[in-house]
C-alpha cells in the first residue's frame, strides 16, 4: 500500500482546526486504498494549535507533528514537513481549508499516471479583495518576463509532490525562500487540475501587504539576478552616450567657440561619472548578489519537539 503523506503549516489555527480535522479524518476514510499520513508543522503558534493537534495526534496514530521553536514562516514551515515527509507522494496543504481536501484523490489519480507534480489552479478566489487579485496577476508577469523558468499562474503552494520532487526540494535550502518559485525550478513533470477556492472557514488570515510584498521580493531576487544586470546595462548605455557628447562638445568647441564658459566640460564630466558610477554599482551588484546566494548557509528552521524522527537524525 503507497502511504501520502499530507503536510499542513499551520500558524494560529486553533479556530478552524476541528473543522480541518474533520475533513482531514473524512478523506482518509473514504480513500482507504492509500495509507495516509498528516504531518502538521506549527509555526510558532500563539493560541491553541499546539494543544489541538497534539490532542489529534494522541488519538490517531497517522498524526505527526513538529513544534517550530519560534515563526519561522509558512515557506520554511513547508520545507521543514518535506524534510520530514517520508511516503510515496506528499501533499501540501493550508489549514483554513481554503484548499479543499476533497480534490487530493484527484490529484492522486494524477500522480497514478506519472506525473511528478500535480498543482491546483485557481479558477475563483472567493473571499479575496480585488486588489489582492490583480496585484498578484501583475506579480506573477513581472516574475515570468524576469526568468525563463516557467512559473504558474493563479497557482498557490496546493499541491501533491512525487517522491522524487520531495527529495529535490529538500536539496533546495536558500534562506530567503519562495516556494512558489522553487517548485518550478526544480522541473519534473508538471500537469495543473482547477479549483474553485474558499474563503478561509474560520480564523483570520496570516498574511498582510507587507509579508506579501517581502515574498514577492524574494521570489524576484532568489530566482534571477536580471535587476542587477538592467544597473549593468543602464549604466554601459550611459557611458557610451557620454563619450559621444563629450566627442560632439569638442567638436563644437573648436568650430564654434563655447556657448557657454564651463556648460560643455562641466556637462560632460556629470553625464560621463553618472554613467561610470551606474555601470560600477551594477558590476558590484552581481557580485554582492552572488555572495548573497551563497553565503546563506543557516540552518533554516529549529524544532522544538515532534513526535518524528528523520532516519539521520540523533538526540
Ligand atoms: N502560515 C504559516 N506560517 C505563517 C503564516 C501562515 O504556517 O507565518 C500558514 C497558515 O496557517 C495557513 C497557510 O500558511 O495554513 C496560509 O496562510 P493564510 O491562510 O493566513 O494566508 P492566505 O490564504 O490569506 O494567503
Ligand atoms: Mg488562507
Amino acid at each position: 500500500m503507497k502511504t501520502i503523506d499530507i503536510i499542513i503549516p499551520c500558524h494560529n489555527e486553533a479556530e478552524v482546526f476541528p473543522k480541518l480535522r474533520e475533513r482531514l479524518v473524512d478523506l482518509a476514510e473514504k480513500n482507504p486504498a492509500y495509507a495516509w499520513e498528516f504531518i502538521f508543522v506549527n509555526d510558532g503558534s500563539r493560541d491553541k494549535t499546539l494543544e489541538k493537534i497534539k490532542d489529534f495526534a494522541g488519538s490517531d496514530g497517522r498524526v505527526k507533528y513538529l513544534n517550530f521553536s519560534r515563526n519561522f514562516g509558512k515557506e520554511t514551515a513547508m520545507l521543514a514537513g518535506l524534510d520530514y515527509a517520508d511516503g510515496d507522494a506528499a501533499v501540501i496543504i493550508d489549514a483554513d481549508l481554503q484548499d479543499p481536501p476533497e480534490l487530493i484523490p484527484e490529484m492522486v489519480k494524477i500522480w497514478g499516471t506519472g506525473v511528478d507534480d500535480v498543482y491546483a489552479r485557481r479558477k475563483s478566489r472567493a473571499g479575496e479583495s480585488v486588489m489582492k487579485k490583480w496585484t498578484s496577476a501583475v506579480y506573477y508577469n513581472v516574475l515570468q518576463m524576469m526568468t525563463r523558468v516557467p512559473i504558474q499562474a493563479d497557482t498557490g503552494d496546493f499541491r501533491l509532490l512525487s517522491r522524487r520532487c520531495v527529495l529535490a526540494l529538500r536539496q533546495v535550502r536558500e534562506r530567503n525562500r519562495n516556494m512558489k518559485a522553487i517548485f518550478s525550478w526544480v522541473g519534473y513533470k508538471k500537469q495543473e487540475i482547477t479549483y474553485d477556492r474558499d474563503k478561509r472557514a474560520a480564523g483570520k488570515t496570516n498574511f498582510n501587504y507587507v509579508k506579501l510584498i517581502n515574498l514577492a521580493i524574494d521570489g524576484i531576487t532568489s530566482f534571477t539576478t536580471a535587476p542587477l544586470r538592467i544597473a549593468t546595462v543602464v549604466g554601459a548605455l550611459i557611458t557610451l552616450f557620454a563619450f559621444i557628447w563629450i566627442v560632439r562638445v569638442v567638436i563644437r568647441t573648436w568650430l564654434f567657440g563655447p556657448d557657454v564658459a564651463g556648460y560643455p566640460s562641466l556637462m560632460s564630466a556629470i553625464l560621463l561619472l553618472g554613467g561610470v558610477q551606474l555601470l560600477s554599482l551594477g558590476v558590484i551588484g552581481e557580485y554582492v548578489g552572488r555572495i548573497f546566494i551563497e553565503t546563506k548557509n543557516r540552518p533554516l528552521y529549529f524544532i522544538e519537539e515532534s513526535n518524528i524522527k528523520r532516519a539521520n537524525e540523533k538526540d
